[in-house]
């Protein structure tokens, strides 16, 4: 892989008339300067501010606002949210590039099952899930739109994201060897999303204390094209790949859904997911809607500490730059376990444990504004997601997908890279420059794409220091999320890994 992505770099100056460095963007997403004022909170003033309110929460991602949709429909109005960003939304938050919609990170949502009745009624509310004739059905216009997803492999594209173009029949026998293994573990335990607050049985818990590499060796699975699949599905989800992560969570990823696929088996159907051209920002805006003037953005928590009555909380206001103090008879602490150890004045020694088992998997999101549709390689047609096998990245997912436009023009391509597995990763993501970057993603996108640094116009990208919890062994939380007299705690970080369900529904039982 190496040889050919020097190969792509070399070439790129000879692909078209733009040039690399007529390539407009930058650095956008998380605000790093007012994240790192924690590292500070302990020598701030006393706040000259005071403001009261019930119910205090802090941290807007998907958890706080699904805490705070909870507390509305208790009928519960008297609370405040306050979130350090600009907008609400967290790791589902939305952009665009010149006009057009894109996400920020997260950009799907499977159809929730059973196991998950608070996300499914949230889908209800917002009119995307409606009983017909006695059955659920989802608005099509929000499913992801065929064809779903493709693999650039051995030179061209192919349907689905197994490798199978001229694999061979070890290859293929592998394959069975995996559905039908994880069909007995399905069987054999209960996986669902959300898992948080699920006890283990005995086979999950030792599946939960190795990592999944050392299960595919005990299981004599060593097939390179299946490790590659494997290893891309856990950066894809977990943000690190088979080495790192626990045999649980890699089963989990097929258990708790739809099972291994193989082509020739009866299981073949793919994924529904519900998608929009800002990704799940399209969910974060519409809880974030009816909070109006309680949701107080630009503004980050510095401090929370309980006190005889209630809780305190300081924050900094970046909109008038001063420092508020705000009481509250009870805190829902919907922030990253890492910041909420901090902020947290004699953190309870759960929170300060827990904090410090967690591995953070740094991310990187780019996106890709193209001015016209880009030549293709032969096979499959363009789909959503879009992976190159062997590549470092995770892909891209094209923001113009839903819309009904017939032939490939104009669009975003939104690239995903997973860094959880760089001893130095958080380290490279932020030092290195945006140029750089952007000529190493043109370069492994330009293999299937050779005009692809031609047409591009601007590339926006995210950087994700602490993105999301790596499910290491040993890691993932099947305890409730234990709280204090006055403190509820609610993120993704408590479950172990991060998606929308699990955030979801920790914010929704911590309110
Ligand atoms: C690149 C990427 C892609 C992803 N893709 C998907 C996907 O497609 N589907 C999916 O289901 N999940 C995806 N995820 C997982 C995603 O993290 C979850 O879906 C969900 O958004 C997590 O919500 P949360 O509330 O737990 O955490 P967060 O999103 O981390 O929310 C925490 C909030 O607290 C705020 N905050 C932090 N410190 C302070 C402070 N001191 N004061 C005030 N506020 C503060 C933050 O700004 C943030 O808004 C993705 C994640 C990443 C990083």
């Amino acid at each position: 892989m190496k040889r050919r992505h020097l190969i792509a770099a070399t070439a790129l100056p000879l692909l078209g008339c733009v040039e690399p460095q007529d390539i407009s963007g930058g650095f956008s997403g998380a605000n790093y300067g007012r994240g790192h004022m924690l590292r500070d909170s302990g020598s701030w003033p006393t706040p000259h501010v005071l403001r009261k309110t019930k119910i205090l929460i802090a941290g807007g991602g998907v958890a706080g606002l699904a805490a705070a949709r909870a507390l509305r429909l208790q009928g519960i109005d008297d609370f405040a949210l306050l979130e350090l960003e600009d907008t609400a939304g967290g790791n589902s938050r939305g952009g665009a590039v010149n006009g057009i919609a894109c996400p920020l990170a997260a950009h799907y949502l499977p159809l929730p099952s059973d196991a998950a009745p608070e996300v499914q009624d949230l889908l209800e509310e917002l009119g995307l899930r409606q009983r017909v004739a006695g059955r659920w059905q989802y608005d099509e216009r929000h499913l992801c739109h065929s064809p779903q997803e493709r693999l650039f492999f051995n030179g061209a594209w192919q349907d689905g994201l197994l490798p199978l173009q001229d694999v061979g029949a070890d290859t293929l026998a592998q394959y069975r060897k995996m559905s039908v293994l994880v069909e007995q573990l399905r069987t054999r335990s209960r996986w669902t999303i959300p898992c948080s607050g699920r006890a283990l049985d005995a086979l999950q818990r030792e599946l939960a204390s190795l990592t999944f590499l050392a299960w595919l060796d005990q299981q004599g699975l060593t097939d390179p094209h299946l490790r590659w699949y494997l290893d891309y599905c856990c950066r894809d989800d977990y943000g690190a790949g088979s080495a790192r992560v626990s045999a649980w969570a890699g089963i989990h990823y097929f258990a708790s859904r739809h099972g291994f696929n193989v082509p020739g088996t009866e299981s073949q159907e793919r994924e529904a997911v519900l998608t929009w051209p800002e990704g799940n920002a399209w969910l974060t805006r519409r809880m974030a809607a009816p909070l109006k003037e309680r949701l107080q953005t630009a503004t980050v928590v510095l401090r929370i500490a309980s006190v005889k009555h209630g809780v305190e909380v300081d924050a900094f206001n970046v909109a008038t730059q001063t420092l508020e103090r705000w009481q509250a008879r009870r805190a829902i602490v919907a922030l990253p376990l890492l910041a909420a150890a901090q902020v947290t004045e004699n953190a309870p020694d759960f929170l300060r444990q827990a904090a410090a088992r967690i591995a953070y998997a740094p991310w990187l999101v780019a996106n890709i504004q193209i001015a016209a549709g880009l030549t293709d390689r032969a096979g499959a047609a363009p789909s959503w997601d879009n992976v190159l096998y062997g590549a470092p990245g995770l892909g891209y997912v094209d923001a113009m997908h839903q819309s009904l436009q017939s032939t490939p023009g104009a669009t975003v391509l939104s690239y995903y890279r997973a860094l959880g597995d760089m001893a130095q990763g958080r380290r490279l993501l932020m030092n290195r420059p945006w140029a750089t970057w952007r000529d190493d993603i043109l370069a492994e996108l330009a293999l299937a794409h050779p005009d692809l640094a031609s047409k591009t116009r601007r590339i926006d990208i995210s950087r994700y220091g602490h993105a999301m919890a790596i499910p290491l062994p040993g890691q993932v939380n099947h305890a409730p999320v234990p709280s204090s007299a006055r403190m509820r705690f609610a993120h993704s970080d408590w479950a172990g890994y991060s998606v929308f369900e699990e955030a979801f529904t920790l914010g929704h039982k911590a309110a």
